[in-house]
């Protein structure tokens, strides 16, 4: 513990599920973090005060919104970009507005939250965005877009790799199998399905991908970058 000490974190999406437990674990290994939330003001309170990090509204579907306030906070160390929605349907049916809002939230929020960031980041700074073994494989129907969202992620981390490696900042993509949150709940319809397909048969915790973020976020990560980390109970095996 404490690999982080006096780190500056800051946790896109962090008031609920695997954003809330990453900020409590890089909060534990001793970040100074602030994490942004949209819609659950109390759950980021609790968490603001049990963590003693920040917690400000700042809806991610806002570019603007967003890297302004990305700029306010100046040179972090650590950036993770958590935030994402899951739309899931009939691709034909589909309301066109709803899925450029998952693609703005899921994809173009993440791409302007790093390079903003990154403008100021210090030398050796990480930047972490969760995205999905959808990004990967999609065995299901109906979530075609959100698999389109996770796998520009992809791409984006190579990219950003190469254009920040020279400062030492990397760049990593988290990839989750089914984890137990208010987006997938263990108890959830499709859970069986999603099993049939795992070695591991269960969903994962919010606090085992929240480890892999701490490490890749550690002083013992520095030559991993442009890199998929799949995190999924063989999901996509
Ligand atoms: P939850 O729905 O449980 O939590 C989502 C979090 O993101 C909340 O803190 C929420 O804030 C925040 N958020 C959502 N939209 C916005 C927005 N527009 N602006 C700012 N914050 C926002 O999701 P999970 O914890 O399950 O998912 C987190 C990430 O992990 C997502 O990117 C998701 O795609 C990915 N993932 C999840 C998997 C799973 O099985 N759970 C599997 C693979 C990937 P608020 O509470 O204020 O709404």
């Amino acid at each position: 513990m404490n690999t982080l000490t006096a780190k500056k974190a800051l946790v896109l999406g962090g008031s609920r599920g695997i954003g809330a437990a990453i900020v409590n674990r890089l909060s534990a290994e001793g970040a100074y973090l602030t994490f942004t939330y949209a819609g659950s003001a109390q759950a980021a309170k609790a968490l603001a005060d049990s963590t003693a990090s920040q917690a400000v509204q700042v809806d991610s579907s806002e570019r603007d919104q967003l890297t302004a306030f990305i700029d306010s906070q100046g040179p972090l160390d650590i950036l993770v970009i958590n935030a994402g929605t899951l739309l899931m349907g009939d691709p034909l049916t589909l309301a066109a507005d709803d899925v450029d809002r998952m693609i703005d939230i899921n994809v173009r929020a993440p791409y302007h939250a790093a390079v903003a960031a990154a403008r100021q980041m210090k030398d050796g700074g990480r930047i972490i965005v969760i995205g999905s073994v959808n990004g990967d494989r999609m065995p299901m129907a109906g979530a075609s877009a959100y698999a389109l969202t996770k796998s520009a992620l992809q791409g984006m981390v190579r990219g950003l790799a190469r254009d920040l490696g020279e400062r030492g900042i990397t760049v990593n993509n988290v990839q989750p199998g089914p984890v137990d949150t208010d987006m997938n709940p263990a108890e959830g319809p499709f859970s069986e399905l999603m099993h049939s397909f795992m070695a591991i048969k269960r969903h994962g915790k919010p606090e085992e991908i929240a480890a892999l973020v701490a490490f890749l976020a550690g002083p013992e990560a520095g030559y991993i970058t442009g890199a998929q980390h799949t995190i999924d109970g063989g999901f996509g095996a």
